[in-house]
Order: C-alpha cells, then structure tokens, then sequence
C-alpha cells in the first residue's frame, strides 16, 4: 500500500493566533490576572471587577489609570503590540507585570471584547469593539472606528462570551469554581498592592464579594479577606542578601494559628507566581511548629534582580525559576524558622494569679523553666514530676466513672469524626459555605413546651414529644449552602469593638487556653483541662458566655442562620418572659401586654438592622423567624428565647451604634451561653427538659461541652483580664506540688 505522505502548509494566521490565545488565556482567571496587571501597570489607584457565570459569560474590569490613547486603539488588540518595550535589552530593567503585548490579543482571540478608555488629555472617552485582534464593529454594517462616548479617566474592558470558539473547554469549566478562582487571584492582588482600592462582584448582585481600601494596611486587608482570626496571628518577615540580590518580606501566621489548607501568596517581582520549591521550604519550617494537618497562611514577596531572572517566559507560565534559586529559598526559609523561633519563645505564661493566695511570678518563672528544660535538652532525663500527658484522648475522666454514658460520648465522637463541620471563618480559597442560611427546622418557639423540639435536618421525621437531647443536633445539616466569602466590615463602632476584644487580650491565658487538653466535664459549672503539669476548673456559663459575644463581634454580618420551620409570635413570647420572675416585672412597670406590644413593635421597627447584621429575624408581622448559627451544631435552649426578646427591647442601648451593638452582642452571649440551670420544684416539662440539659451525666450535654465548646475556646477565643480575674479560670492542682505530697507518704 502506497504511505501516504502529508503535505506541509502554512498554518493561517488565525488560525495561528487561536492556538496561542488558548494557551496565554486558559480560564477566566488567567484573564483576570493579565487585565488586574495592566490596570496596574496604568498607575491606577481603584480597581473593580465584575464577572457573569465566573467570568465564562462576562468579564469587566474598569480602573483609573491612565488611560489608552485613541489612536493606539487600532493596534491595541494585536499580537505583540505593548507599551512597555521597545529593544530587547529593554528586558533587563523591565519593571512592569506586561511587555509582551499579548494579552489583550490573546483575549480578543477567544472572546468579544470592549475597551472603553479616556486618557486625561482626551475630552471625552472612547469605545472600541474587538475580535480575534481587530477592530469589529458592534453591530454587521456599521464602522468598527472608535466611538466617543462619555466616561471617566481609565479603561474598562469587558470580554464576553469567554471561549465561544472552543466549546470543549468552555463546556469543562463552571462559573462557581472560576469565580473562586477569580476571587483567588483578587485576593492575591489586593493583599500585594496596598494602596489600590479592589473590588469582585458577581454581576446583578449589589454588594461586592470583595472590596478592600486602598488605605487599609497589608494586615488590615488579610484580616478583611481571610479574617480577623487569621489577621491577629500575623508576624512580620523580612530578609535580604546582596550576594544573591535579592530582597523578600512577608508576613507569616504564628504557632497560634492553624488553618485547614496551607495559603500560600508568593509574588516574585510584583507577578503572582507559583514555586513548588518555596512552599516546599516553608512546609518544613512549619512542620515543627504546627500539629499535623494544620496549616499556616503565608504571604511573600521576593525581589530579584531582573537581570538573574528569566523574565521571558510564557504569561501563563506561573511555576517560575531563577538564577541561585535554591540559595535564596535557604536563606528565605532560615529567616523565616528564625522569625518564628523568635516569636514563640517571647509568648508569656500565667501573668494572672488564679486563685488567691497564688504566686505568679513564681508560676511563670517556673513554667518559662519547665519549657527551656523541653526545649533545651530533648537528651536531658525528664523527671516523673515533668510528665506530661500530651495526648487529649488518654484517660479522661469519664473512664473512671463507667457507665453508659462513655459509650454513647465515643459513639458520637466517632459520628462527629465523620461529619463535616464548616470552619469559624470561610475564606476565599475555600469550597466550604460563607455566610448564609442553614435552613434548620426549629419548632415554633412559643409551642415548645406542647410540641416537638427538632433540630434534624429537613428531611428528619417529626416527632410529638418533647426531647430536649435533640436541640443539640445529632448530625451536621445536610445541605450547606455554599457561598464563599464574608461581607467585609466597615463600620468602625464595630470595628471598634473588635480591636477592643484584640486590645485586651491576655497572652498567658491565650497560651493556657491554646494548650489546654480536655480531662472531663466535673459537674454543671466546671471542666476540668490541664494544662502541662497543672488542672484547671474552667467555668463553662463563664467561657461560653465570653465566647459567644466575641463571636457576635467578630462574625457580625457574616452569620450562618438556622430558621424556625414555622416563625414565633413575639408578642407571646415577650408575655412568657414577662411572667417569668427573673423579668422582675412589677406593676409600676405597666400593664404586660402595654410592654410586650411595645417591645414587639420596637423589634419590628429594628427588624432590617437586626436582620442584616445578626441574622435575629424578624417578620414584618411582628414574629421571629430565626436566628444566628454562632458556632456550627450549636443551638440556644429554645425556652431562653422569650427572656431574649424582652432584654433584646428593654436592655440593649438603642441611642449609640457602638453601644447598640455592644449590648445587642452582649445579649447573643447570655442567650446562647451554656448556664447551669437551677433547679426549680415545679414540675413542668420545661423544667425536666432543663434538667436533663444541665445533669452532667447526660451525654449530649458533656458532649457538646468537650466536642464543641472546649474545641471553640481553644482556636477561638481571645481571653483578657476580666476572664482571668473573674475566677471563669481556677487552678486546682499542680503535678510538682503533688509530688511533693506523695513523697512524704
Ligand atoms: P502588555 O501588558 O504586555 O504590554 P497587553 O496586551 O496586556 O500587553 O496590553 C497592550 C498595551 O495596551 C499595554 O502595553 C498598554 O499600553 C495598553 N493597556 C492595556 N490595558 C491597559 C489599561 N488598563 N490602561 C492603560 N493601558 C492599557
Ligand atoms: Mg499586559
């Protein structure tokens, strides 16, 4: 058979110029990236992209930068048409993100695009229609020239219809992972370019999923995006060395900060860029800081000097190389153990007493002591008195109280294993569900008493009787919603509030609670965890309480919600906290159905802010229909809520926004604080439903203590003073002491 020999053509040029447009532009963000870098090189000081269907529908990005001449909009859409170069040895002092002029071509090569620009020396802005690099008129039969048109200076580029002429690979891709792909690169440009405002909205939606100042500090803005628990744990980092030319800063998390994934943001001559071999060099540094599966967020900038760095390589090309790279990632990677050493071994221990009588100087000299010893000498023989028990699940005390209750905790510590649970703070990598609502069904508060208390997920069967048990859910909801980012938060009284709970933080208490390892629940008020060689009593309704104000605070507009399946007349509700006795309620203070109309239609008044803010929702007809999911699988005690109500309308300081959300926070806290509850002779079902919430015994209560509560105040909170000084934390014994008693035996 005669082989047939192909003949060699010439590739058309379109042809040419898709095949290499497929490669610069391979997803919605590689667009993003090369478009954000443009606007920047253009000096802009604002930055704003908007996107359909994740970018695959419409991308748009308008700035305020210089702006494109008018007549450099003829050729601004061809390949290698730039700028920002001229001779080759341009190359070696190239500064800018862009000079290889490809692409704003590469993108007209797959999409529609628009340029709408104004420079300053322009009256009025122009508009020009491209595809596959050319001018295009906007509709067949009209002038593709540029139009005048009214517009600011700067440029807006919109490209529509991403990939129309490659169906597979538009039909492999889905707007949501694009847009958090998109947000990622965002989010990395906001972080690197301070002074340039950012902001990433999906078209049709009014409030922003980012939105970043341009006079927010590096910290400020981490703390916006990735949030504020992330934000205070941050150190700063720097190094350079002149024999390899090059500089780097950073800023790095410390050991107090773990997150579920490692974020790492490393930018190399301002580009975003990947390197395996520096992430590699800080997964080692943090290797020994870090417990297993806990990661650190790191953000790092690397100057080198453009001569040893081989700036000539594809746009999508993000896995860079350079000369001495393995020598610069040391020298990085030294500094940074260095940075971290540094911090951790200034922490401060126990600066508080907690009992009277006890002696701090003494503890902290003692445990600064017992740490160097650790640290020291890992050769050194550890004396009996020194042990520590270092794993959590050895020997709590439930083993020494056998009964049937440890068997159901370690059925449900294992179900909890298996569960998912949503992190405290949703990031912007992250797949994991934002702020939203977790649509739990909840009986109608005002009926709890008569009816069901559910809180199964939808598809769990009603039961008729009360079961206070199930207020605490077996099983994560099902369905969790999954939008991803956290409203940034503006207004300064409560950022205010924030930097108050930051501002008092009590370091030796943050490090007793990080450190602490759970030993048991000791009745309704205490559990016990210890803390290296020590016990300590933790008063749960004190903690909890402190806890779920914070979380108030720092989750405020950024709150999960569970609603009611059927909302609750206030009204009803404020009349059975009125003829509790604990409202204190006497005669002088008005007819109760005076109080409670005018209290419901206080909350009714607030219903937007109250709703907006706190996830507390409220009908228009004057019920409430929901409220804020403060940590996941945890719910309020629903026979709490009438109290809540009343103190919501007669306690909160209504005259000041600080103070509005100070005591609207405060109130949160009391609602959702884990009480002890006291023991009353009245036999109501509430009352035995209390009972069983508050009796130790009853694993649902020692479990969400231990799996849900202890956990929180470990990687949440923030202790200060007032939690120490309050007695909310007691030493009870110490290993050293007792020692010396058993050796006198
Ligand atoms: P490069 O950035 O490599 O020069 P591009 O295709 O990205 O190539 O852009 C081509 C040229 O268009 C740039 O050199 C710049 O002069 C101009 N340009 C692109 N985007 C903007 C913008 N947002 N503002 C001002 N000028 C721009
Ligand atoms: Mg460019």
């Amino acid at each position: 058979m005669a082989l047939e020999i192909g003949k060699i053509c010439k590739l058309d040029e379109v042809v040419i110029n898709r095949i290499a447009a497929g490669e610069v532009v391979q997803r919605p963000c590689n667009a993003i990236k090369e478009l954000v870098e443009n606007s920047i090189d253009a000096g802009s000081d604002s930055i704003t992209v908007s996107v359909d269907d994740g970018g695959l529908k419409m991308l748009q990005i308008t700035d305020t930068g210089h702006g494109i001449r008018k007549e450099d909009l003829v050729i601004v859409c061809e390949r290698f048409t730039t700028s920002k170069l001229k001779t080759f040895s341009d190359l070696r002092s190239i500064n800018t993100h862009g000079f290889r002029g490809e692409a704003l071509a590469s993108i007209s090569h797959v999409s529609f695009v628009t340029i709408q620009t104004k420079t300053v020396y322009d009256k009025c802005a122009w508009a020009a229609h491209y595809k596959d690099g050319k001018l295009h008129p906007k509709k067949p039969g009209t002038s593709a020239d540029p139009k005048p048109c009214a517009g600011n200076t700067g440029t807006t580029i919109t490209a529509e219809d991403l990939f129309y002429n490659m169906g597979t690979r538009k039909r492999a891709m889905n707007g949501r992972d694009e847009f958090n792909k998109v947000a990622h690169v965002i989010t990395c440009y906001a972080v690197h370019n301070t002074g340039i405002a950012f902001s990433l909205k999906k078209s049709g939606d009014n409030m922003p999923k980012i939105r970043t100042t341009s006079k927010a500090s590096k910290i400020d803005t981490i703390s916006n995006l990735y949030g504020p628990a992330l934000g205070k744990e941050l150190i700063e980092f720097s190094c350079d060395d002149k024999n390899f030319a090059f500089k780097s800063s950073g800023l790095l998390t410390n050991a107090n900060y773990s997150g579920k994934s490692f974020r790492f943001l490393l930018f190399i001559n301002n580009r975003l860029v990947e390197s395996s071999s520096a992430k590699k060099a800080f997964e080692a540094v943090y290797s020994s800081v870090l417990p297993k599966n806990s990661y650190p967020f790191v953000y790092l900038s690397i100057e080198i000097d453009p001569q040893n760095i081989d700036v000539n390589v594809h746009p999508t090309k993000n896995e860079v190389h350079f000369l001495h790279e393995d020598e610069i990632i040391a020298g990085i990677q030294a500094k940074a153990q260095q940075t971290l050493y540094k911090c951790s071994t200034s922490r401060n221990y126990y600066t508080q007493a907690r009992l009277p009588g006890f002696d701090m100087a003494a503890a902290v000299e003692e445990v600064k002591g017992t740490k160097k010893v650790r640290e020291e000498t890992e050769n050194t023989r550890v004396y009996d008195h020194e042990l520590v028990r270092t794993d959590c699940n050895q020997t709590k005390l439930d083993l020494f109280i056998a009964n049937q209750a440890n068997k159901i905790m370690s059925e449900k510590t294992s179900e909890l294993n298996t569960t998912p649970t949503t992190s405290l703070f949703t990031t912007l990598d992250s797949e994991k569900p934002g702020p939203s609502s977790k649509k739990m069904k909840l009986p109608n508060p005002g009926t709890a008493n008569s009816s069901r208390a559910s809180t199964s997920s939808d598809n769990k069967e009603n039961i008729d009787t009360i079961n206070v048990e199930e207020f605490i859910p077996k099983e994560a909801p099902k369905s969790v919603n999954n939008p991803t980012h956290r409203r940034p938060i503006y207004l300064t009284s409560v950022l205010a509030l924030q930097e108050e709970i930051c501002k008092a933080r009590h370091e030796g208490a943050v490090d007793l609670l990080r450190e602490h390892k759970f030993v048991g629940v000791a009745n309704t008020q205490y559990a016990l965890a210890q803390v290296r060689t020590k016990l300590y009593l933790f008063d749960i309704g004190k903690l909890s309480e402190a806890l779920f104000y914070q979380k108030a605070i720092f989750d405020f507009q950024n709150f999960d919600i569970f609603d009611f399946s059927e909302p609750s007349p206030m009204h009803e509700l404020i009349m059975i906290a009125l003829d509790d006795e604990s409202s204190s309620w006497n005669p002088d203070h008005g007819p109760k159905e005076e109080l409670a109309t005018f209290a419901t239609d206080l909350l009714v008044s607030r219903r937007e802010m109250l709703d907006d803010y706190f996830s507390i929702m409220v009908t228009k007809e004057g019920s409430l229909s929901g409220l804020p999911l403060l940590v996941d699988q945890y719910y309020p005690l629903l026979h709490q809520i009438p109290m809540f109500l009343l103190r919501l309308a007669t306690e909160v300081d209504w005259d000041s926004e600080k103070g509005c959300f100070q005591t609207i926070a405060q109130e949160i806290a009391k609602l959702y604080a884990m009480r002890p509850i006291e023991q009353e002779s009245d036999n109501s079902a509430t009352q035995s439903t209390q009972n069983k919430m508050s009796d130790p015994n009853i694993p649902d209560w020692k479990f969400t203590v231990e799996h849900i509560l202890f956990p929180q105040l470990k990687s949440f909170f923030v202790p200060d003073q007032s939690v120490t000084a309050s007695g909310a934390i007691l030493q009870v014994a110490d290993l050293h002491d007792l020692y010396k008693v058993f050796e006198r035996c």
